[in-house]
Parts: structure tokens; C-alpha cells; sequence
């Protein structure tokens, strides 16, 4: 029952960061007005805007002037309603699964926002910084630890990101990454901040290889890094602590 509720709290919640990753790179209003068709203008009626429900009832078109509705928001609303309930598997107490659910929605924000346009709007790394920094005094990895992590997480990306650019030439990455990365680390530590990088890199780099190799272009363009980082900081949110005790036992020879 719990989990239900955890799931139609996702569905919710995701339908109102569709709203936010439209808007707030636009630096429109989040809160007003209504949704509206972007295509024809007219607002979206209450039982229209259900999450996912109203998508398959209206067959993905809008009913005053048939515009597909693109599939992204059905999408968005099931995978933070799937994260969510991921969140709430492994959270320990509840305040530790609404910080899991924040954690979650900014990034859900930040992957879509920095495909779409290349870039990690400040407002959203403050305002996570704000919740990073409120959530470590109560729950992992602690004041202490949240500090660490942050400046364990911009401090490596912006190494990173000086080796990339001493190698290639090139800038590599934006300040927004490592502004991101410094509000990830609050709220997954310095060993989670450090996993999120590698694994981020990882699959950015095995993703702009295929895009370099299959539609040319420069590996420089070719992937937004937020997009990457940000499902990565989930995974460790979830994970990381398995992972890296996994990396513990290794190292000390099983
Ligand atoms: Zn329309």
C-alpha cells in the first residue's frame, strides 16, 4: 500500500518537472499559469493532465487541435514515479526517502534540461544545495560528510576538467557540471561523488563514441555531461554503498 502511494507521489511529482524542465530554462514561471498546448494554446483541462492516464486516453494528441503530444511525458512521469519507489526500496526511514524523492526529481530536471539545451540552470544547483545542505543535518552522509563530498565532487570534476582541456585543448566541461557535482556530493558523500564522476564519464564516453561513430561530428559536442551524471548520482544514491563495499572487499582480497 505504502509502495502505491510512493508510486502515484512519482507520477505526480514528475508531471509538475515536465512543467519545471520546459520553464525554468526558459525562465518562465513554474507555478502559473496552467499548462497550455504548446501547439494551439489552449489550456489543458484538470482530466487532461493526469500523469500518464491522460497521455494514453488521449491517444498522444491534443484534443483541441490533434498535436502529438510528445512521448517524453508520459516517460518522465513513470520514470521519477519508478524512481521513487526505488528510492522508498532502499531508504532506511522516512525522511531519508523524501530526501531520496528531491534528490531524484532535481536530477530527473537537470539530465532533461541539459539534453535539451547544454546547459545546468543555477536556480536548480542553488536550490538542491539549499535542500543537500538542510537534508545532511538530518540524515547520510551528515554535515561533515556533505561538506566533504561537495567539495570531493566539484574539486575532482574541475580537475577533470583542467587535464581534459591541458590534453585536448578543448573545454570539456562547464562550470554547470561542477557546480552540479558539488550539490551531489552533499548528498552522497565523497566516496559516492567520486563513483558518480567515474560512472557518469564512463557512460557519456561509451555514449559520444556511438554518436561520433554513427553521426560524426567532435566528441566535444556530442553529449550534454549533466545528462549523464545525473542518472550516474541516482544509481549511487541507490547502490553506491553496496558498491563500494563490494570495491572494499576486493581491494582487501575478498
Ligand atoms: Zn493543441
Amino acid at each position: 500500500m505504502m509502495m502505491v502511494l510512493v508510486s502515484v507521489f512519482g507520477l505526480i511529482v514528475g508531471s509538475f518537472l515536465n512543467v519545471c524542465i520546459y520553464r525554468i530554462p526558459r525562465k518562465l514561471s513554474i507555478v502559473r499559469p496552467g499548462s497550455a498546448c504548446p501547439e494551439c494554446g489552449h489550456p489543458v483541462r484538470w482530466y487532461d493532465n493526469l500523469p500518464v492516464l491522460s497521455y494514453l486516453w488521449l491517444r498522444g494528441r491534443c484534443r483541441d487541435c490533434d498535436e502529438r503530444i510528445t512521448l517524453r511525458y508520459p516517460l518522465v512521469e513513470l520514470i521519477t514515479g519508478l524512481g521513487f519507489l526505488a528510492v522508498f526500496r532502499v531508504a532506511p526511514d522516512l525522511i531519508s526517502g523524501l530526501v531520496g524523492c528531491a534528490f531524484v526529481a532535481l536530477l530527473v530536471v537537470v539530465a532533461l534540461v541539459d539534453l535539451d539545451h547544454r546547459i545546468i540552470p543555477n536556480s536548480i544547483v542553488l536550490f538542491g544545495t539549499l535542500v543537500g545542505l538542510a537534508a545532511a543535518m538530518a540524515v547520510s552522509p551528515g554535515l561533515g560528510g556533505a561538506v566533504l563530498g561537495a567539495l570531493a565532487g566539484g574539486g575532482a570534476l574541475l580537475g577533470v576538467a583542467w587535464l581534459y582541456r591541458l590534453t585536448t585543448g578543448v573545454e570539456g566541461m562547464g562550470a554547470g557540471d561542477i557546480k552540479l557535482m558539488g550539490m551531489v556530493g552533499l548528498f552522497v558523500g565523497w566516496q559516492g561523488a567520486l563513483l558518480t564522476i567515474f560512472l557518469g564519464a564512463l557512460a557519456g564516453t561509451i555514449v559520444g563514441l556511438g554518436i561520433v561513430a554513427f553521426r560524426g561530428g567532435n566528441r566535444r559536442t556530442a553529449v550534454p555531461f549533466g545528462t549523464f551524471l545525473a542518472p550516474a548520482a541516482v544509481a549511487v544514491w541507490l547502490a553506491g554503498e553496496q558498491v563500494l563495499q563490494w570495491y572494499a572487499l576486493a581491494l582487501n582480497g575478498g
